[in-house]
């Protein structure tokens, strides 16, 4: 997809919405780079030291890491070359203060801001997140449940027969992170919307579906915002 401003795009959505997969089909069909704080949070919960230790607790029980330290992360990942044209965002801003730091980055850098929700009812998203695991190699994300790979045991993308879970993808962490997004994330929807930033999808329908859903939606603001 063309576009000439920088543009930022956060797809938002609860633990299970698909919204990780998501921002991986949209990086690939607008070649811009997504940035996972989950994903970066998860790399950095591996080293020694307090602060992946303290990371590594968090993320166990389902909680938010602290917004300083998602400051830092966020500033240093921006600042690098291959956001200048753009960036995804996935899992970040998860409360208030994130978003408010978020808008003051954004403006000094002028970006040109799209939040896309990726809705599903919470009885299938507790399915999905129980179902989930991943490519231990190329980390693409499958579901027994939902989404097998076409070969069983090997890979779609790259071919590897190792897989891995999340450690978080266990029945009590996910309704730990479920209240989190209710009571944290869901007023930043409402922050979206009121600023006629926030446009929603239906994550109930195939990838394939949300994807083509998700790229019309992205399609139109920046046709409004050319008029
Ligand atoms: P995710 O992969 O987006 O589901 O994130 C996994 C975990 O990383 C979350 O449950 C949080 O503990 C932590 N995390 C990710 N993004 C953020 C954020 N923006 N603020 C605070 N914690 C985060």
């Amino acid at each position: 997809m063309e576009h000439k401003l920088p543009l930022a795009v956060i797809i938002m959505g609860p633990p299970g919405s698909g919204k990780g997969t998501q921002s991986s089909r949209l990086s690939a069909s607008m070649n811009i780079p997504k940035i996972s704080t989950g994903d970066i949070l998860r790399q950095v919960s591996l080293g020694d030291g307090p602060k992946s230790e303290y990371i590594r607790s968090v993320i166990a029980t389902g909680g938010l890491v602290s917004d300083n330290i998602l400051a830092d992360l966020i500033v240093s990942r921006l600042s690098d070359l291959d956001c200048k044209d753009g960036f995804i965002l996935d899992g970040y801003p998860r409360n208030i203060q994130q978003a408010t730091f978020l808008g003051e980055l954004l403006l000094d850098r002028n970006y040109k801001l799209l939040v896309i929700e990726v809705i599903v009812p919470d009885d299938t998203l507790i399915k999905r997140v129980k179902g989930r695991y991943l490519c231990k190699n190329c980390g693409t994300i499958y579901n027994k449940y939902f989404a097998k790979p076409q070969k069983d045991g090997i890979c779609d993308k790259c071919g590897s027969s190792e897989f891995t879970y999340r450690s978080d993808d266990n029945e009590l962490v996910i309704k730990e992170r479920l209240k989190e997004y209710n009571t944290q994330t869901i007023p930043v929807l409402d922050y979206y919307r009121q600023r006629n930033l926030l446009v929603s999808v239906n994550g109930e329908k195939t990838s394939d579906e949300v994807h083509e859903d998700i790229l019309r939606q992205i399609a139109r603001a920046l046709v409004n915002d050319c008029n």
